[in-house]
């Protein structure tokens, strides 16, 4: 069953190359019939073998009625390869009726069976080259027989034996596959466990924001990434106001319930570039390195005056604020420096009345009431 789609794959090809393997053993049978027939002229028992004759003309046309019908019957193509081996093979016995090696060919179908890994096809090839056995059998090879039936039962087990071998190849690649499949499937569990794990790791569980360890990890590389090439990025810091408040009134609960949604603001109104990080407890912080200053102003100023205007169903349908810090970072300027500027900054916009915005360093802006 599992092979049935599986072996669809490129099937086409290896039909292909059995075919071509069939006219590789006709070629054959008449390069070796040639040179016998060459050599066999100093034989004093020499008689013209009947190899170049008729035969081969036979085993030719017969390859090329099974390419014609390997294309008209398509969606039988498997048959008509399992098919032809066994009209080779007859060709080959009638060719060569006293050799008996040539019966060996008989396993031409049961062999090309083999490569589909289907279990009824392994069994027509079976019934097809038992019938061809005894059909050649009855009707030419009996005459070079001392004993018909011994080589009948003979061959009947030969060509049993065989189909059950092909059975067991079928069987094996089958088992194979499965612990291939779930080979596959762990490795795959793996790999969604590890991106999973991955993300735990970089992610805060309540907001699903960059938590504080990835926030300073990709800080540490925009710093050496300005440092280097003197590119400039700015730091927010965003800080809900009263949210001891929020808490002590409403319930540990309703204030993550806040949380939850002032974060999916940020991370929804941030462009895609920035990099959006639960900072600690109700603090958040974004760095935005694609932005100017104007207009990462005017995206926080929409961000703030959006959430000033959400009601909270567990606050009584009361809104928070933020206030938010800005610092922009320049060549030159530490890890602490760039800090302690948001830091003043965010701290200017709390004593300056909160929800509203502050620039460190610049003249105070206040875009807010
Ligand atoms: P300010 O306007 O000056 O920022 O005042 P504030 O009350 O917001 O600041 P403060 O630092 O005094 O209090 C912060 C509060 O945030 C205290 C803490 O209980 C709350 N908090 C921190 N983390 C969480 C959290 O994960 N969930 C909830 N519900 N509250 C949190
Ligand atoms: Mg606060
Ligand atoms: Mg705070």
């Amino acid at each position: 069953m599992v092979f049935d789609a599986v072996q669809q794959a490129r099937l086409s090809r290896w039909n292909r190359r059995l075919l071509n393997g069939y006219w590789g053993i006709a070629v054959l049978t008449v390069a070796a019939a040639s040179v016998y027939v060459t050599t066999s002229r100093w034989n004093p028992h020499y008689i013209p073998a009947a190899i170049l004759s008729i035969h081969t003309l036979w085993m030719m046309l017969g390859l090329l009625v099974v390419e014609a019908a390997y294309v008209l019957l398509k969606r039988f193509q498997d048959y008509v390869v399992i098919c032809g081996g066994a009209a080779l093979s007859l060709n080959l016995i009638t060719t060569f009726p006293q050799v008996s090696p040539s019966l060996t060919t008989l396993f031409l179908p049961i062999l090309a069976s083999v490569f589909y890994f289907q279990r009824r096809k392994l069994l027509f090839a079976y019934g097809l080259s038992l019938a061809s056995f005894f059909f050649i059998h009855i009707v030419v090879l009996h005459e070079f027989s001392s004993s018909p039936w011994g080589e009948r039962i003979a061959m009947t087990v030969i060509l049993t034996f065989g189909t059950f071998l092909g059975l067991e190849i079928r069987r094996r690649g089958h088992d194979l596959l499965q612990d291939l499949k779930s080979t596959l499937a762990s490795e795959q569990e793996l790999l969604v466990r590890n991106i999973l794990m991955d993300k735990m790791a970089k992610t805060d569980a309540l907001t699903g924001l960059y938590n504080h360890r990835s926030f300073h990890e990709y800080l540490d590389e925009l710093m050496i990434h300005g440092e280097q090439n003197g590119l400039g990025f700015h730091l927010a810091l965003l800080d809900i106001d009263h949210f001891k408040k929020v808490n002590d009134t409403y319930g540990h609960q309703a204030g993550d319930a806040v949380l939850i949604r002032v974060a999916a603001v940020i991370r929804e109104m941030v462009s895609p570039n920035d990099f959006p990080a639960r900072y600690g407890g109700e603090e958040f912080a974004v760095l935005c390195t694609e932005t100017g200053l104007a207009e990462l102003l005017i995206q926080l100023e929409r961000m703030r005056v959006r959430i000033a205007g959400m009601k909270h169903l567990e606050l009584d349908g009361n809104p928070v604020t933020i206030s938010v810090g800005i610092h922009t970072f320049s060549k030159g300027c530490s890890k602490e420096e760039l800090f302690d500027g948001a830091d003043e900054a965010l701290y200017a916009a709390k004593h300056g009345g909160r929800n509203r915005m502050k620039v460190h360093g610049k003249e105070v802006m206040t875009l807010t009431p």
